[in-house]
């Protein structure tokens, strides 16, 4: 008998027949005999008009208060989905994040778990019932009712299967697992049937927006079992644990992860003193603006021209900033580009194969692509290239690295 914790996203209980659906699946572990907590978010939409409606008050509504109401939308599933269960048969209690007693911070709007008080969902589940959380929310010191963040649901979810120790916590969704790469790119993707931690925090940070990158950061640390499951759809997933034995068989690339949200600024012709990176990167961060890439070139004539990517929301005031600099320290001049992409491999094989960059490199040149700008870590090479050709090099970078799914029969 094993102890699940069961996330379902927004439009796995979008509508009253879904949420018949959900009940019945959960219907089916629970008769396997398993001891099932189910965490819900709002029904699909519901936070969105929530926040809407408070704009409609205010453009920056009071955060404890769009609190208090955007948690209303777990409120409704937790009740309709208990409701939905015990008309079956099963046995079943909704909670809220207050009742249970899901301990946060007082940041408003994306507040942070400190501590889970498990003795009343224990309590239900030796008593034989199914106990369904609200996702999203918890309560601070004061009483106050809190919420996690956009998407925090995941987070409320692994959260619970950490302090009740489950065996697994299984977050369904509109997709059947994570996969090699995004397939409406690449419809050769593949289905992942196993990835470490670490290589999915990199691929959600890079933009595979399939769990929220808390969520897995929270999994790692207290090294509960992740999986990603179709709702709908029977399956295996994609089991999310931690790195194991270097297999034979293990690939050196796990996947290719992409985004479109940073732009580049360069400040050129730089006279080339110490401090001269703390005098242009200082005003950035002082400005609030994060900074992701950076690269310096090697100095000639003693000026050194300094490149670094942003997130293309701040591009625009990052510019603004960087010019001002300019002028302060005597630059030759400023550039800026909006039209760029960041394609990055990601796997916990490279670590122990030398040449996966120059394999990288040399499939974007066959394509004819020209690199901007590359960063290296452990797990992961990145590269910045025009944005145009960023399908183009996530599919030969995908063929490079024998990720492509084999033709089917027939194909
Ligand atoms: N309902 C919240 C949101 O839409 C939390 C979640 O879905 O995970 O962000
Ligand atoms: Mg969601």
């Amino acid at each position: 008998m094993a102890l699940i914790v069961q996330k379902f996203g927004g439009t796995s209980v979008g509508s009253i027949e879904r949420i018949e659906q959900v009940a019945e699946k959960v219907q089916k572990f629970r008769e396997n005999g398993d001891d099932i907590v189910v965490v819900v978010s709002a029904m699909s939409g519901e936070t969105n008009r929530l926040i809407g409606l408070a704009k409609q008050i205010s453009e920056q509504p009071v955060p404890r208060e769009l609190d208090v109401m955007v948690s209303t939308g777990e409120q409704v599933t937790i009740a309709l989905l208990a409701m939905a269960l015990i008309k079956r048969g099963v046995p079943a209690v909704s909670y809220t994040g207050n009742q249970v007693r899901i301990l946060t911070d007082s940041s408003f709007t994306k507040a942070r778990i400190l501590q889970i008080d498990d003795q009343r969902l224990r309590a239900d589940l030796k008593a034989g019932r199914v106990v369904v959380v609200a996702g999203f929310q918890g309560v601070d010191e004061h009483g106050n009712i809190t919420t996690l963040g956009r998407g925090g649901s995941d987070t409320t979810g692994v959260a619970l299967a950490a302090a009740l120790k489950a065996d697994e916590c299984q977050i369904y969704t509109d997709v059947d697992g994570v996969y090699t790469t995004d397939p409406r790119v690449v419809p050769k993707a593949q289905r992942l049937d196993k990835i470490t931690f670490e290589e999915m925090l990199e691929m959600a940070s890079l933009g595979s927006k399939v769990l929220q990158i808390r969520s897995v950061e929270f999994a790692g640390k207290y090294n509960v079992p992740l999986r990603v499951l179709h709702s709908f759809q029977e399956g295996p997933g994609t089991l999310i644990t931690t790195d194991e034995e270097e297999s034979m068989e293990q690939p050196i690339i796990s996947g290719i992860a992409f985004n479109r949200d940073e732009a580049k600024l360069t400040i050129r012709g730089v006279p080339d003193n110490p401090g001269v990176a703390f005098k242009i990167l200082g005003p950035i961060s002082a400005a609030n603006i994060e900074v992701d890439m950076i690269v310096q070139n090697i100095a000639h004539d003693n000026t050194t021209d300094f490149t670094f990517t942003v997130h293309r929301n701040d591009y625009l005031s990052a510019m603004r900033v960087l010019e001002n600099t300019a002028r302060e320290i005597g630059a030759r001049e400023v550039i800026g580009d909006t039209d760029i992409a960041k394609v990055s491999i990601v796997g916990v094989g490279m670590r122990s194969h030398a040449g996966v960059a120059s394999r990288m490199f040399e499939a974007l040149a066959k394509e004819g692509i020209n690199i901007q700008m590359i960063s290296t870590s452990e797990i992961k090479v990145s590269v910045v290239i025009e944005e145009k050709y960023l399908e183009l090099a996530v599919r030969a970078l995908h063929t490079a690295f024998e990720l492509d799914a084999p033709a089917r029969q027939g194909e």
